[in-house]
């Protein structure tokens, strides 16, 4: 099967809190043509979450099992919850042609950078990201004990997304999709995959 027969991994990403999940819902909602992966995690189920369709709910020893057997195309450790992305799915759905959406935080994210390098990587940017880049480049007047705080955690992300191919701000939520949607229909026209 050529390169070009498979379907794109897209991996959409970025800080905590940015709207990841809320962006996936829309995407879903709007019936774009990606597949969902569904993560496995320690975490316990919130009310309304049901095993098998929003994650896998796993103890810290099936997950651990889930690691050793390399069965985990990621994982990584979130406010004391482990959470993966089940490698069979991913791979067989490629496989099958289809594009598959992963909604990762960072960790992960870079993780997959450095075993799949050939996926979609998309970081969503909280919004005044301009704003924040210039105040990181040294612009600013902002002097205050908060702001510089904010700045040190503002540039870490800045920097994480030098690892990303796309920035996609995340200022409307209908906005983000239409961007990546753009981003999608872009990466299947890649002269790099005919
Ligand atoms: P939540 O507990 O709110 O559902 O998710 C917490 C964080 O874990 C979110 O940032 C979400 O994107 C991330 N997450 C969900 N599934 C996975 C996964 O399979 N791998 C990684 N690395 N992060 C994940």
């Amino acid at each position: 099967m050529s390169f070009k027969e498979k379907g794109l991994l897209v991996v959409l990403s970025g800080p905590s809190g940015v709207g990841k999940g809320t962006v996936c819902k829309a995407l879903r909602k709007r019936g774009t043509d990606l597949q969902y992966s569904i993560s496995a995690t320690t975490r316990k189920p919130r009310e309304g979450e049901i095993d098998g369709v929003h994650y896998f709910f796993k103890t810290r020893d099936q997950f651990q099992q889930m690691i050793d057997q390399d069965k985990l195309l990621e994982w990584a450790e979130y406010v004391g919850n482990c959470y993966g992305t089940p490698v069979d799915y991913v791979r067989d759905t490629i496989n099958a042609g289809k594009d598959v959406i992963l909604e990762i935080e960072v960790q992960g994210a870079l993780q997959i950078k450095q075993r799949f390098p050939e996926a979609c990587f998309i970081f969503l940017a909280p919004p005044n990201l301009r704003e924040l880049k210039n105040r990181i480049m040294g612009r600013g007047t902002e002097t205050a004990a908060l702001i510089e705080s904010r700045m040190t955690v503002a540039k870490s992300e800045m920097e994480l997304m030098q690892n990303y191919n796309y920035v996609v701000e995340n200022d409307q939520v209908d906005k983000a999709c239409d961007r990546i949607e753009a981003i999608v229909r872009a990466e299947h026209c890649r002269v790099d995959r005919l």
